[in-house]
């Protein structure tokens, strides 16, 4: 991974919670993720996703003293920021994190609990890249798109729905951001249910 140029981050030494760790604990064990990354990979890691995005009072500070210069742990916006300590800029950037980019809730499998996966592999895949393909091959077209409104079916809540359908195709699902239930934001199955409906393999 390395030789092809990939970046190898830190994500914890046992996947453990650092919001139920002490401050030396923290270290210790982020230290031995630092360098056994750095002896393995032939270079010191510059950024870190912490363990169930699990970010304590301490996780700053230790990044500062690691000089890393980046976390993705947390979600207070959409886009990158920068993140501040007692209102000062610390210069470490944050590139958040947000469950409808990870691949977790469609392939999580809880061994003593009824969550197992409910979408194939290709289907995942196919969330992630279906608007990319469109945009890249040109034939994505806001202008041809229409907007249906409708409520999702998919549990009781009842979030309030815009279906965007290109070419009798449904491309997008969005909600209002000035819905008072959803404010704009759907869970993942509300949001990309419509590829289980429209689903042609
Ligand atoms: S978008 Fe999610 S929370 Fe809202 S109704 Fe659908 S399944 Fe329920």
């Amino acid at each position: 991974m390395v030789k092809e140029g990939h970046e190898v981050g830190i994500h914890g030494w046992i996947h453990e919670l650092n919001s139920e760790l002490g401050l030396a604990d923290e270290r210790d064990l982020m230290k031995r993720s630092f360098d056994t990354l750095a002896k393995t990979t032939g270079k010191p890691p510059v950024g870190m996703r912490t363990p169930s995005w699990d970010f304590s009072q301490h996780t700053l500070t230790l990044v500062r003293e690691l000089g890393l210069l980046y976390d993705s742990s947390l979600m207070a916006d959409d886009e990158p920021y920068e993140l501040l300590e007692d209102g000062e800029p610390t210069g470490v950037v944050e590139l958040p994190v947000e469950w409808i980019k990870d691949d977790a809730p469609y392939m999580n499998m809880v061994r003593h609990g009824a969550i197992r996966p409910h979408t194939p592999p290709s289907g995942v895949l196919s969330i992630f890249k279906s608007e990319f393909d469109m945009r890249a091959a040109g034939t994505w077209d806001e202008s041809a798109q229409t907007e249906t409104t409708t409520i999702c079916a998919y549990c009781g809540v009842g979030c309030n729905l815009t279906l965007h359908v290109q070419a009798n195709d449904i491309v997008k699902v969005t909600s209002p951001h000035d819905n008072p239930v959803t404010h704009g934001n759907l869970c993942i199955k509300g949001r990309f249910g419509f590829q289980h409906v429209q689903n042609r393999e």
